[in-house]
């Protein structure tokens, strides 16, 4: 390993040798992304150990730190990430990885673009909204993870696979400066390269975060053999998404609700409930989270509400794709002539030329 002040020099080594007198050959090897990372402090926490803030070129990164035992989760979020034709706007954008050595252990950093508003979760914890941002926010993501779910048929570097997230929820999508979100946390996604290279006995439908799992995954109805059953899954964890932000949406008379009842069926459940509490909850009982009763009444907030309930429904197949999710929210947006930022303009505006009003 080499040591912290070390990151210094070697920037400074590096400007050096790209000044054009050569020799930077032996800088080379420790040049690489993580050595030109400081972090600074940590600004979130998951399953796998901590997400901070980094320097990099002048610039913040979030850095997602890996420990030594957790060596299969880095490698397999950063072949997700290395997917062919994986940017998009509202996916977290990926900037590397890397191995470094800290004290004689070496920790893998998966760097990624940040994002100081943080995750959605937290956002509306801190934030309520109105239903301009509402729409704005899950339009996006919407438009994020019909992204993902999509297959670009193509050559082998055109071409890009169907992915199944299988762990959508507030914690798992940022917000933008410009409050459009971008889906992140891509470590539990299924690609379609991947279920269709494997025997569907070896694949777990139950991971990801038990609280937003399917009705079918948890009374294990979804079928395996289907690419299909794991986004049409990803849907019903939108909808739970959709819905918390909604709780904190204020319009007109509607007041938003408190953080702490912000968690889909918390009225029912523990903190970290099992899978047996939440089929219980979800299959046997048949409960969804709680509408406000002003929802209903208020015409552009029904609209809103209409999208979610019909995309947590019990039938997978009676939900939306997330592509018609965002072809919906669109289309609501316009009719209520609620304004879309920048980022979402231009399939809207596409919509809007061919009728002249
Ligand atoms: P895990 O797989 O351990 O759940 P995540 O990738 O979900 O890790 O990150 C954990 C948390 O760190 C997120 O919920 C969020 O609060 C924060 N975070 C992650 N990436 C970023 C980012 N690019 N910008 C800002 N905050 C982030
Ligand atoms: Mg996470
Ligand atoms: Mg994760």
């Amino acid at each position: 390993g080499i040591p912290s002040n070390a990151i210094d020099m070697i920037m400074v080594l590096e400007e050096s040798s790209s000044s054009g007198s050569g020799g930077g050959s032996n800088v080379l090897h420790e040049s690489t992304i993580g050595y030109q990372i400081t972090l600074m402090g940590k600004i979130g926490a998951g399953r796998f150990g901590n997400v901070s803030r980094g320097i990099y070129r002048g610039e913040s990164v979030a850095v997602k730190v890996f420990k030594g035992t957790d060596e299969n989760a880095f490698a397999k979020e950063v072949e997700i990430y290395e997917t062919n034709m994986l940017r998009h706007p509202h996916v977290l954008r990926y900037i590397g990885s890397d191995r470094v050595d800290k004290k004689n252990i070496t920790q893998m950093w998966l760097v990624t673009e940040y994002h100081p508003s943080g995750s959605l979760h937290d956002f509306l914890e801190e934030n309520v909204i109105n239903l301009e941002t509402w729409y704005n926010m899950i339009r996006s993501t919407a438009n994020g993870l019909a992204f993902l779910h999509s297959a670009v048929a193509g050559t082998k570097c055109s071409r890009k696979p169907q992915i199944a997230h299988r762990d959508i929820k507030s914690r798992n999508i940022m917000v933008k400066n410009d409050f459009t979100c971008a889906i992140g946390d891509l470590g539990l996604s299924l690609t379609s390269y991947t279920k269709g290279n494997v025997d569907s006995g070896t694949i777990s439908a139950k991971c990801g975060t038990v609280r937003y799992l399917a009705p079918e995954i948890l009374n294990g109805t979804i079928n395996m053999d289907l690419f299909e059953s794991f986004t049409m899954a990803d849907v019903y964890a939108l909808s739970l998404v959709m819905w918390e932000a909604l709780c904190r949406c204020e319009e007109d008379e509607i007041v938003a609700r408190e953080p702490e009842e912000v968690i889909p069926y918390f009225e029912w459940s523990q903190r970290d409930p099992t899978d047996e509490v939440m089929c219980d909850i979800v299959c046997t009982q048949n409960l969804r989270p709680s509408e406000n009763p002003e929802w209903r009444k208020h015409p552009k907030m029904k609209n809103a509400l209409d999208v979610i309930t019909v995309c947590w429904s019990g039938n997978p197949t009676a939900r939306l794709s997330a592509l018609q999710i965002r072809m919906t929210l669109e289309k609501q947006q316009m009719q209520m002539r609620l304004t879309p930022p920048s980022s979402l303009l231009s399939s809207a505006s596409a919509l809007i030329s061919p009728s002249r009003e």
